[in-house]
């Protein structure tokens, strides 16, 4: 092989960095920004130059491992699917189906061969429950945009590039990279934003990265950004150039939530925020008078018992303040693979409720058809008919990412058969009897389907593979086909997994020609006959590309858009700025967008109880650094190199009272358990706030990531009690959380 340069999307978080990766010989000698990318123009963050440390790690599997006399040995292919086949009948003919639970990790959101076959897999399998990282992070978001506008997947974005004032709650983008908003280079577009005059202000209990950047920074109690929501409600709806009645037609309700929150004035709800008066009427005198504002709230506004109805007054918020669906504001995206927001019309919509199902044993809600994660360890643990016996895990790590992570780890144990799909044995895959061995990213077509349809303006990026597959192994898709035909008792070879993949894409072409989108004339054979040529999920991305809003629609519009047109174009394609998308993209019953649906308002009680509640004296939040994203990343030398960073924050004063050191030791203690931690002191921190970074703790027996172990930190989420949720989504509290902390 020679020495060259290929292109292609970072896929490891929501920013969707270009890439410019050189090759020498099928290695990697180092990775770039790349430049000419449509979206990002050179920007990537330190995490984007490991996927060659990540493809070369030693510890990263390359063959399957199967579990013989108690320990993970590496077997075949076809030993490993036949161990699956074995231990998956064992539990159903035992115990049934229902016995059987899948957990959906975060890398799943962000792979090509997840995204198309993911669905496949359930639906064969048909297990008990399905847990996903989404109820550790954006259900929440995911809800209120279900009940408002009758699509989960119809989350408004900042329009960043455009807007003259940002206000971000629980979010540190510059960090984090941005989140239910795909917008690479943050630091950039918020320096444009100072340079065009615009303002940013920051709300959080700490003073992040991007705060320090913010021209205002309002240290919030954590938990408490729905009474400032609800305070930012009712000031703008007093405020004169606000009138909640002169909203669109289609705004249904919003005078009913403002008279909803009468009780939550600036002044009434200061002394539990933190926020004064003066600082929220200020803010609410700037969305209403600035043309182009924005309010954009992420994981420190989902992560709280009131994680629903805080994602559901930030748009309340945007709409008041002339906001929602206007450029410069809180925009919808129009992605090129299509989306529920670009199929079906505004009048066949429905309208969602909530309650209509919930877990076995604590009765928390299933919410857009998924088991809290909050429930896996007492849904594995509590006897009885339903109880879940057996698991799939499909990335991720929830050892170290999901509440009350010891009890977890001890109902991984107690499974009688479990099976991963994964690039490690780590925390939580050392359970399991199976793992299929995902392959790594430069050796999969990458293009993220769920993510550009939250982007900030409607681009398309594909990358094809640029390293061939390790000898004999499946792709993630072709290990999920086989998983399906296993759950539905058939054969697992490669012709079947080929018969299934057809039946996926002609039931995908099928449901597009039935769309009202889809115009006049289209033969279904002559449409399967244009995509032919591929398989498997590039096939699929295809089918989308051409029957999404630019698509050419198997040829009836020339010049639309194909995936051999994005290959054509290796630094992406733009179809420009986001545009106003309502009401078309409405599919509530009403075809308005409904502020005021029962199941929100229902929870307004809630909210005003909470001005009530008594603060707690010292509670734990979480944080986000720059190198640490998934957990695999703590392997990746060069992103773990240098001073400790799994620390316990603590405010000075507090270290002082409770007699806490730079550089010492805190045990730390909630409800569900106990970790000890080195302590960082830091101002940057409220007072009676300390804050943990998730993913760590990674000195477990039997976990094999050799340079994670040497930089073990502690697992935070050890402290995060299941019982604490989000009672509308059962999302999981991962803020605001009672703690003891004392020198250790
Ligand atoms: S910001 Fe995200 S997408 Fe961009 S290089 Fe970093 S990890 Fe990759």
């Amino acid at each position: 092989m020679s020495t060259e340069t290929a292109y292609r999307t970072c896929p490891l978080c929501e920013a969707g960095c270009g890439l410019a990766i050189e090759l020498d010989g099928g290695t990697v000698t180092r990775i770039r920004g790349d430049r000419d990318d449509v979206f990002s123009r050179g920007f990537l963050c330190p995490k984007g130059t490991v996927l060659g440390h990540f493809h070369d790690d030693p510890d990263r599997l390359r063959t399957p491992m199967v579990r013989v006399d108690g320990e993970l040995r590496p077997a075949g292919w076809d030993e490993a699917y036949e161990a699956i086949a074995d231990g998956l009948g064992r539990v159903w003919d035992a115990h049934g189906r229902e016995a059987l639970a899948m957990y959906l990790g975060n890398p799943m959101a962000h792979n090509l061969d997840g995204a198309m076959f993911s669905r496949t897999m359930l639906r064969s399998l048909s297990p008990g429950a399905v847990f996903s990282a989404s109820t550790v992070d954006q259900r929440p978001r995911e809800l209120a945009s279900g009940l408002l506008y009758g699509q989960s997947g119809t989350i408004p974005v900042p329009d960043l590039d455009r807007t003259d004032y940002l206000l971000l709650l629980g979010a540190n983008p510059l960090v984090s990279n941005g989140s239910l908003a795909t917008a690479p280079d943050w630091p950039g577009r918020l320096e444009a934003l100072a340079e065009r005059g615009g303002s940013l202000v920051v709300v959080d209990p700490v003073r992040t990265k991007t705060a320090e950047k913010a021209d205002r920074h309002l240290a919030i109690v954590p938990g408490t950004d729905v009474l400032f929501l609800g305070a930012l409600v009712t000031a703008l709806a007093e405020h004169p150039a606000v009138d909640p009645g002169a909203q669109p037609d289609h705004f249904a309700g919003l005078a009913a939530v403002v008279d909803g929150l009468s009780a939550c004035t600036p002044e009434s709800v200061a002394d539990r925020t933190g926020i004064s008066a003066a600082a929220t009427r200020e803010i609410a005198d700037r969305l209403a008078t600035t043309e182009r504002a924005v309010v954009y709230g992420r994981i420190g506004t989902t992560v709280t018992p009131f994680g629903t109805t805080a994602s559901w007054l930030i748009d309340v918020v945007n709409a008041l303040a002339g906001s929602l669906d206007r450029p410069g504001g809180s925009m919808f995206t129009t992605p090129a693979a299509g989306s529920a927001t670009t199929r079906g019309t505004r009048s066949d919509g429905r309208s969602r409720r909530l309650g209509s199902r919930s877990t076995r044993v604590d009765g928390l809600p299933v919410a857009l058809g998924e088991h809290p994660a909050a429930a896996m360890a007492t849904e594995i643990l509590t006897d009885g008919p339903g109880r879940l016996r057996a698991m799939i895990t499909v990335g991720g790590n929830p050892v170290l990412s999901c509440p009350d992570a010891d009890r977890f780890d001890t109902a991984l144990e107690s499974l009688e058969f479990m099976v991963s799909l994964d690039c490690y044995v780590n925390e939580t895959t050392r359970h399991a009897d199976v793992i299929l061995p995902a392959p790594s990213h430069l050796q999969k077509p990458h293009y993220d389907v769920a993510l550009l349809g939250l982007a900030i303006r409607n681009v398309a990026n594909y990358s094809p593979a640029i390293l061939p597959m390790d000898d004999g192994a499946d792709r993630e898709w072709v290990q999920l086909a086989r998983l399906a035909l296993i759950g539905l008792g058939q054969s697992w070879d490669d012709a079947a997994v080929a018969a299934l993949d057809d039946e996926v894409a002609s039931r995908a072409i099928g449901g597009a020609l039935a769309d009202a989108a889809a115009p006049d004339g289209i033969d279904r054979a002559e449409a399967s006959a244009v995509v032919g040529t591929r398989n498997g999920p590039e096939r699929m991305l295809d089918i989308q590309l051409r029957t999404g809003p630019y698509g050419d629609w198997f040829g009836a519009r020339p010049d639309g858009l194909t995936l051999d047109q994005l290959i054509e174009h290796p630094h992406g394609l733009d179809f420009g700025a986001l545009e106003a998308r309502l009401p078309d993209a409405i599919r509530t019953s009403s075809g308005d967008v409904e502020f005021d649906h029962p199941d929100l308002m229902a929870d307004l009680t809630r909210v005003v109880a909470l001005l009530d509640e008594p603060t707690a004296p010292m509670v734990l939040t979480g944080r986000r650094t720059l190198r640490s994203n998934n957990s695999w990343m703590h392997n990746m030398r060069v992103l773990v190199k240098g001073k400790p960073r799994c620390t316990l924050q603590v405010h000075p004063d507090d270290a002082d009272r409770i007699g806490l050191a730079d550089g010492g030791a805190a045990r730390v203690s909630s409800t569900s358990g106990t970790v000890t931690a080195p302590v960082e002191v830091t101002d940057a921190i409220r007072p009676g706030v300390v804050s943990l970074p998730h993913g760590w703790g990674h000195d477990v027996e039997g976990s094999r990531l050799s340079v994670a172990a040497e930089h073990a930190g502690v697992n935070s989420n050890i402290l995060t009690p299941a019982d604490l949720i989000d009672p509308l989504s059962g999302t999981s509290q991962l803020t605001g959380i009672p703690v003891d902390v004392v020198p250790a």
